[in-house]
């Protein structure tokens, strides 16, 4: 192999998925908030010696630019690029390979995407880069047609600038950041398994235009629910490959899978979805989860460290205890240890293409 680390774009990232999928381990791609999180995430990777993917949804890329930005629209972009270029700064010092992702962009949402193609245009101009590897752009929700029509568009700019697309075929179950559909507890849920000539179709549509990536879903689920509400079904994802290889006399597993709503997963069923081509497995409850969980088992030890300045009994200054880095750091080093067990799961530990 031989990446340089940091920020992949372009044929660098394909190189990190191509080895991915010929080493039959797949990358977590994990939502981010602020530097804490991207923290976290570079530290985990170095740790486990493997390649990540780090990805911002709309609200979070808000929320990285400060929920006091008095422009929600603006801040969704410019929180984006923030935290993008915190990552390039930072991401080949701690010598993994890194693609950057947007998360899930529905119709209303273009007008954001667009707008951070437009900072990667000049990223791109000024470095020979994008700022980012990828953006996902979901139009589940519109008619298969419409739907690639339009991720064609933005993927022929894109491509220009070496970037790539994630679409979306077919429903992933439950919400993220207000994009996508509530599950429906005990409903019929046969809308959220794509259909192999849907797949088929962008293949067709898309493969001439640029690289991309699908997110099929299989049953999958975004956050965690109680078990037994959803079958995962991966084969699904095989019927797709197959269907593909078969018309167009492809190679092994030619489309680049995505697994969305990985939180929650069996080991089985995760190992099972990599081995039919799913690169990149996305995941954020767990890891929400993993840092509040930490943060509140700090609470509980140190109660009165976040009721008084100074004991009111005996004087003893808490400064110590409530300096948000001892907390936040709890946090940190929660969502580390959560993605060890990530990176095991989809056995990319140790398997990084950087050099
Ligand atoms: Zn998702």
């Amino acid at each position: 192999m031989g990446i340089r680390p940091g920020v992949v774009t372009g044929k660098d990232y394909q190189a990190v998925i191509e080895a991915a999928k010929a080493g039959g381990y797949a990358l977590p791609a994990v939502n981010v908030v602020g530097t804490d999180s991207v923290n976290a995430v570079l530290e985990a990777a170095a740790k486990a010696g493997s390649d990540v993917v780090i990805q911002l949804s709309n609200g979070g890329a808000q929320f990285f630019a400060g929920k006091g930005y008095p422009d929600a629209t603006e801040a969704k972009v410019l929180g984006a690029v923030s935290a993008a270029q915190h990552v390039h700064l930072l991401a080949e010092r701690y010598g993994v390979c890194v693609a950057l992702h947007t998360d899930h962009a529905n119709k209303k949402l273009i007008p954001w995407v667009e707008a951070l193609i437009g900072h990667s245009e000049r990223h791109f101009e000024a470095t020979g880069k994008p700022l980012f590897s990828s953006h996902m752009l979901d139009l589940s929700e519109e008619t298969l047609e419409e739907n690639i029509a339009l991720s064609k568009a933005m993927l022929t700019r894109m491509a220009a600038i070496d970037m790539s697309i994630e679409i979306e075929l077919g429903v992933t179950g439950g919400e993220e950041d207000g994009v996508g559909h509530e599950l429906v507890e005990g409903a019929d849920n046969s809308h959220l398994y794509t259909q192999p000539e849907d797949v088929l179709y962008a293949w067709n549509e898309l493969s001439p235009v640029g690289h991309f990536s699908v997110a099929a879903s299989f049953g999958n689920v975004h956050g965690v629910y109680k078990p037994g509400n959803v079958q995962l079904r991966p084969e699904i994802l095989r019927n797709s490959q197959d269907l593909v290889q078969r018309t167009h006399g492809t190679g092994h597993n030619p489309l680049h899978l995505v697994f969305h709503g990985g939180s929650g997963s069996e080991p089985a069923k995760i190992a099972e979805a990599v081995t039919y081509g799913v690169f990149k497995m996305n995941i954020d409850t767990d890891t929400q989860w993993a840092f509040a969980k930490a943060v509140g088992s700090y609470l509980r030890d140190n109660p009165k460290a976040f009721l008084h300045q100074i004991d009111p009994d005996d004087g003893t200054p808490y400064k110590k205890q409530y300096d948000p880095r001892k907390w936040l750091r709890k946090g940190e080093e929660s969502m580390v240890e959560r993605l060890q067990r990530a990176f095991a799961d989809l056995g990319s530990t140790g398997r990084s293409a950087a050099r």
